[in-house]
């Protein structure tokens, strides 16, 4: 029985890529904390459950373990010499999932980063670090330059709208007095063009 359960543990351990609070990923949010950024960590409501996200941003950051998504040409990367097969499409797997789950979060918007786990080592922490805080302040200010864009867009969609609403009203106010066209009908007229499309919302999609 004991050993039952030492085997399933093994293979939860196994079949979850995404743990949660490893080492690199402790290092990167105490980082980022530092830093003054705020986020959510472990995010299951996004594609891919992102280990961290930062809202004002935009963006979602993985920190990749380097064996389970296959980094390639990494030193912490090489297949076993027993079983490779197995490893091989395991991993292939995981790496397909990793760009699929990119590409969800993409075409919702996210800017996604990812950290590899051999980029936090002694030799190269300080540097990973500054080039993801600086990477995640540049997606905040593209960010915000594509909101301002879909703000602008739809007030002009809006404009348009009204602008041609108007030109319709001159011009039925205009047929209606050179016809004498009765009240009734105008009335009727009227009701029956109830459809001027005018988007309303917020552009803001926050998720
Ligand atoms: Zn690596």
């Amino acid at each position: 029985m004991a050993d039952r359960m030492t085997a399933e543990r093994r293979h939860r351990c196994m079949s979850h890529i995404r743990s949660r609070d490893t080492a690199p990923e402790v290092l990167v949010r105490k980082a980022l904390f530092a830093s003054g950024f705020r986020f959510r960590v472990n995010v299951t409501s996004l594609p891919g459950t992102p280990d961290i996200v930062l809202g004002k941003y935009r963006t979602a950051v993985f920190v990749n373990g380097c064996f389970w998504h296959g980094h390639e040409h990494c030193r912490l990367y090489s297949i076993p010499k027993t079983n490779t097969g197995f490893w091989m499409q395991k991993i292939q797997r995981n790496r397909r999932r990793d760009a699929a789950v990119a590409i969800r979060l993409q075409t919702r918007g996210w800017k996604v980063v990812t950290v590899w786990e051999c980029s936090l080592d002694t030799a190269h922490r300080k540097e990973t670090l500054e080039a993801l805080a600086a990477r995640i302040r540049k997606n905040g200010e593209e960010y915000m330059e594509e909101q301002a864009a879909r703000k602008a867009a739809l007030q002009e969609r809006r404009a348009q709208a009204a602008a041609s609403k108007a030109r319709k009203n001159s011009l039925s106010e205009e047929i209606y007095s050179r016809y004498n066209v009765p009240r009734r009908i105008r009335k009727a007229s009227e009701d029956y063009e109830c459809g001027y499309d005018i988007p309303s919302g917020t552009p803001d999609g926050q998720d």
